[in-house]
């Protein structure tokens, strides 16, 4: 198998495995209790803060474990709208739907929603931001990287002009953390959402970034597990494991991205100048290390798959939860691709753990079922 599928989910390597299975056999106690087991438990769980804080240069203090990135970016926006009493988000046409359709469901509950344009090339402009900043905006949310086109957003800026106008800002980095470097503090966030299973971390365990002196109202009611701000008993397996994930992807970020970067470019390069009818959709410069997204004219990105699959390759057309609703991508719909290019399109997600042998096995793989879909036509 080779796997390229990797802005859907990583594989748990054996590093971080070996970091939760104690917590998963042995060391089973509740990290809240008062015995020496749950102690131990407890210090993993905090040792985790302390690593999963380092990567973004946040205090221990101001990173809160939740479920999934999912639960992370539907509590800041509720809440901020709770905080502020304001009842505005201004968000982005080209967000996760963890983000969407969370808004959708606030605007069904009264709150008001601006969706801003990006770019044809992915890039919402700060600019747009603060045209878009009223009175009664609550908070402005734009993520740090997109998941189906992998575009860089100016994070800096857009949190510049937030804070210079006393509004709450939020980014979603939950296919930048780990990735690309982030650092709360240059990037001018109150909030950032993570997720441990986009970084060779276990399914079930996110973060939320709260910068220190926000009091952001809970999602969840119940225990006083993380200081009262989200309830549930902690996953001390999964936030051990996402801890130890957190401290590998932040050691082998600058070599990583140079090598995967590399590999990206070639594939692209290679695709563009072999397969005829191809076009990259994003940003050529300006995207995540491992994200490849390719549309080939007059062919099916779903039928191709088909093909890739039969050659033992995951791929995607996209974001992994819409490819089965049949619906062109509403992130290539909203940088302004026909629906027949945004359907001709499919997305490979390499990681530090693709080898150039892959990458040129699914180039070949590629080349020739976009000339067998062709000769169909
Ligand atoms: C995967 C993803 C999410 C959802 O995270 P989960 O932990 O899977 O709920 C949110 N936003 C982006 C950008 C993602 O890529």
């Amino acid at each position: 198998m080779i796997y390229l599928d990797n802005a859907a989910t990583t594989r748990l390597t054996e590093p971080v495995l070996e970091v939760m299975l104690p917590f998963l056999t042995s060391e089973y106690a509740n990290p809240s209790a008062a015995y020496g087991s749950a102690r131990r438990a407890g210090s993993a769980v905090e040792r985790a803060r302390e690593q999963c804080a380092a990567l973004i240069a946040a205090e221990p203090g101001e990173i809160v474990f939740t479920g999934s990135g999912t639960e992370s970016d539907n509590w800041v926006l509720r809440s901020a709208l709770l905080l502020t009493g304001k009842r505005r988000i201004v968000t982005t046409k080209i967000e996760h739907h963890a983000i969407l359709r969370c808004c959708e469901q606030l605007e069904r509950e009264g709150a008001v929603v601006t969706y801003l344009d990006p770019d044809p090339e992915g890039i919402v402009s700060p600019e747009s931001v603060r045209e878009a900043l009223t009175d009664d905006t609550a908070l402005v949310s734009v993520m740090t990287a997109n998941n189906e086109i992998g575009s860089i957003q100016p994070i800096r800026e857009i949190g510049g002009i937030c804070r210079e106008r006393g509004v709450l800002f939020h980014t979603d980095a939950v296919q930048a953390y780990g990735h690309i470097p982030l650092d709360v503090g240059e990037m001018n966030v109150d909030f950032l959402s993570a997720s441990a299973h986009k970084l060779h971390g276990p399914k079930g365990a996110g973060l939320l970034y709260i910068r220190k002196g926000i009091a952001l109202p809970p999602l969840l009611f119940g225990g006083a597990q993380e200081e009262g701000r989200r309830a549930g008993t902690s996953n001390t397996a999964g936030i051990a494991g996402f801890g130890k994930a957190a401290e590998i992807a932040g050691e082998g970020m600058a070599e990583n991205t140079v090598r995967i970067t590399a590999l990206r470019d070639s594939l692209v390069r290679r695709i563009l100048t072999q397969i005829p009818g191809s076009s990259l959709n994003g940003h050529p410069v300006k995207r995540l290390p491992g994200n490849v997204n390719v549309s080939f004219a007059g062919i099916s990105g779903s039928e191709l798959l088909t093909l890739l699959d039969g050659q033992g390759i995951c791929a995607s057309t996209g974001a992994a939860c819409s490819s089965s609703s049949g619906k062109p991508s509403h992130v290539l719909t909203a940088v302004g691709k026909s629906r027949t290019r945004a359907n001709g399109a499919i997305r490979l997600s390499l990681s530090d753990e693709t080898t150039r042998e892959e990458v040129d096995a699914a180039f070949r793989a590629l080349k020739e079922s976009v000339s067998a879909l062709s000769m169909l036509n």
